[in-house]
Formats: structure tokens, C-alpha cells, sequence
């Protein structure tokens, strides 16, 4: 899953074009407390608004009267480097937080060392894999010039005291989450290894054993899930807080999680048949409505809803399983339309549809029975 805590509700007017000399210091007061916030302001609404990016990359949907005062100076805008990244996550986690770094990351952890590094060379492989993958396909992805952050608590308790602000009851249920707002990834060490029972457990071999157990397939999977949700929205294939359709987002998370436990990584394999989402699909097929590849591809509420959100989900993954095989130039271009979504302006479930139509052809009726003879073939 990935997380929009904040539903935006600026009424946009101007979307700025980034400048290279100016940072926007906006001072404001929210639930009684005074924020201050120096960062680019990516979005003015007509009403005063704004949607602010700081300088770590979160967003801040700031509402007109929370604004105490607005100024700018004519400094150059910069984005913080791993250094300054993890010098601010270290100050931000009060308590025994390190830093482990990779080329692409910087991991926060006060879990044991060993978890920390293999979960670096999780995300590097998958990095190299996801770029790979999509340059094969016509896309080439953007190289993020700030570093990618996730952040990895020792143990559930300590992960769920962070988390709660903003998954609020939902954290019992979700081990890992990319926010969309922070732009980070959240998660525990689901091995247990730093707990005191478990100390002399934390080599990188006894880290591979213990997640290359059966039961750990879906924990892997979930890394793997959110960190693709992560590298999709920092190397240009989807913008955060632009229209990207659930079906679309969290589709192709899935299509990279399926972890493969017989590598030492726990993963290698990118689109290979997603045996837990193909089951839950095949179960969905039992009841499923005619119209449920329009309501799926019009809008998000099958995700919202936590009654229909399993299903959706799983047909999400055998929609892109389908198109990604099937109509693999069509459903590149319709990727590439998606990249060149704006902040903030959000489609209509007609226009949605239209756009999917444009793309896959008119005919849903006729598209939906290739879609079901396909998945029905697939083992
Ligand atoms: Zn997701």
C-alpha cells in the first residue's frame, strides 16, 4: 500500500515552474503548533494555498489560513545530500538510531547491523533491476539526484509508535509503507534478530534463513512492494501527488514483489506469476460483477474500501500481468501518459476511463473476455 495522509484540497491554480534561486520560508500554525518550513513551493492555489516541497523532499499541503507569514529569499534551493539526510533522521529519531548508506540509500536503524545492510543490497539489487527492466521496455528512468530513505525500527512496538501518525489504526495490520508524503519507506526488522533473545542471530546468513522460510514469503514481498513504490515515484515514472490510478500504482508494486526465497537475497525475479494475488484473483472471478474492469479502472474506491480492497488488488496485478504480455507498446505508452501527470490535478472516473480506452482500445467488453481467457491459462 502506499499512504496519502493528507487529502489535498488546494484549488489549484498556478503550477509553479522550479526556480533555481529562491526558497520559500512559510511559517504556519497547525493543530496550535508553529511549523516552519524552507523548501520550494510547488503548487499556489487560487485561495492562498500552497503544496511545499523541503528540502528532505517532504511535501506539505499547507491550508491559506495556516499561513502565519510567507516570504522568499534568493537563495539557491537545494535538496539535502546523504550526509545532511542522515545527519537529519538521526536528530529527528530520538534514540539509539545509525546509518547504514548505499549508493542509492540511506537506511536508518536501530535494529542490528547485519538487518540494516541486508536490506541495503535488497534495495540496490532491486534498483539495478527495476531500471534495467524498464529501460528493456522504451523507459528510461531518471537517476534521483537525492538520496532514497527508509527507515528500519528494531521491533514492531517501536515501528507502531512512529507509524501511528500517520497510518493511525492501521498500523496493527501493515508491516512496511511508503508515504507518499515523506517519501520515505517504514518498517520493522521482521526477523526479530535485535531482540535480546535473538542477539547472536543477527549474521547475514541467519538473516536468509530466517526469511527464506515459506512463512516469510509475503514479509519479503512487502519490502520489495514499498521500495518499488518508492523507486517509482523518485525516478519519474509516477509523480507524487499527481493522478497515478491505484490500479496502476499498486499493480506493478505488485508485479516486482514476488520474492524469490531460494536466492540469497531473497529476491530476483521481476513479473513472474504472483501465486498468493493469482489465488485471490481466481477466488474475486467465483463473484465478480460484469462492470468490475470498469469500476476498477475508473476510479480508486475498490482500494479504498477495506472490504473490496483484497480483490482489487489482486485484479490490479492480473490486469498488468495481462497488458504488460499482451499489449506490452500499448501499456507503455499508457505509462509514459501517466509520467506526465500534474501535481494535484485529478481526473474524472469518465475521463480515467476515456484515457484507458484511448489506450487499450474502446471496446471494454471485449478487452475484459481476452482479460479472463488469458488469466485462466496462467499457472
Ligand atoms: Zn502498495
Amino acid at each position: 500500500m502506499l499512504t496519502r495522509t493528507q487529502q489535498i484540497c488546494l484549488l489549484l491554480t498556478t503550477i509553479l515552474p522550479p526556480s533555481a534561486l529562491a526558497v520559500d520560508h512559510v511559517s504556519l500554525k497547525r493543530d496550535g503548533q508553529p511549523i516552519h518550513i524552507s523548501g520550494e513551493v510547488l503548487v499556489e492555489a487560487q485561495d492562498g494555498g500552497l503544496l511545499l516541497m523541503d528540502s528532505s523532499r517532504v511535501l506539505w499541503a499547507v491550508t491559506p489560513d495556516e499561513i502565519t507569514r510567507h516570504e522568499k529569499d534568493q537563495q539557491e534551493f537545494k535538496l539535502l545530500d546523504e550526509d545532511e539526510m542522515a545527519a537529519q533522521l538521526t536528530n529527528e529519531l530520538t534514540g539509539q538510531f545509525r546509518v547504514h548508506k548505499t549508493a542509492h540509500y540511506v537506511i536508518c536503524y536501530n535494529t542490528s547491523e547485519a538487518y540494516a545492510k541486508w536490506c541495503g543490497a535488497l534495495f540496490e539489487r532491486l534498483y539495478r533491476a527495476f531500471g534495467s527492466y524498464w529501460k528493456n521496455r522504451g523507459f528510461e528512468l531518471d537517476e534521483p539526484k537525492w538520496p532514497l530513505v527508509a527507515l528500519v525500527f528494531d521491533d514492531r512496538q517501536s515501528y507502531a509508535q512512529y507509524s501511528q501518525a500517520e497510518l493511525g489504526d492501521a498500523t496493527a495490520s501493515i508491516i512496511g509503507y511508503f508515504s507518499l508524503r515523506t517519501n520515505r519507506v517504514t518498517m520493522y526488522d521482521l526477523t526479530g534478530a535485535n531482540r535480546a533473545a535473538n542477539r547472536g542471530l543477527s549474521s547475514a546468513a541467519q538473516i536468509t534463513r530466517i526469511l527464506s522460510r515459506p512463512e516469510a514469503e509475503r514479509t519479503v514481498a512487502t519490502i520489495i512492494h514499498e521500495a518499488t513504490h518508492q523507486l517509482a515515484f523518485n525516478r519519474g515514472l509516477q509523480t507524487r501527488y499527481a493522478d497515478i490510478p491505484l490500479w496502476v500504482s499498486e499493480g506493478i508494486a505488485i508485479y516486482f514483489e514476488t520474492p524469490d526465497l531460494r536466492s540469497k537475497s531473497g529476491w530476483r525475479n521481476i513479473g513472474g506469476v504472483n501465486h498468493v494475488r493469482l489465488k485471490d484473483f481466481r477466488r474475486y472471478l467465483r463473484s465478480r460483477p460484469a462492470d468490475s474492469l470498469t469500476t476498477l479502472v475508473s476510479d480508486d474506491q475498490r482500494f479504498r474500501n477495506a472490504r473490496t480492497a483484497p480483490e482489487a488488488y489482486a485484479e490490479a496485478w492480473a490486469l498488468n500481468y495481462f497488458l504488460i504480455r499482451q499489449y506490452p507498446k500499448e501499456h507503455l505508452a499508457y505509462t509514459k501518459l501517466l509520467a506526465d501527470k500534474k501535481l494535484l490535478l485529478y481526473d474524472s472516473p469518465a475521463e480515467r476511463r476515456e484515457q484507458f480506452q484511448e489506450a487499450f482500445g474502446g471496446d471494454l467488453q471485449q478487452l475484459d473476455e481476452e482479460f479472463l481467457r488469458y488469466i485462466r491459462t496462467v499457472r
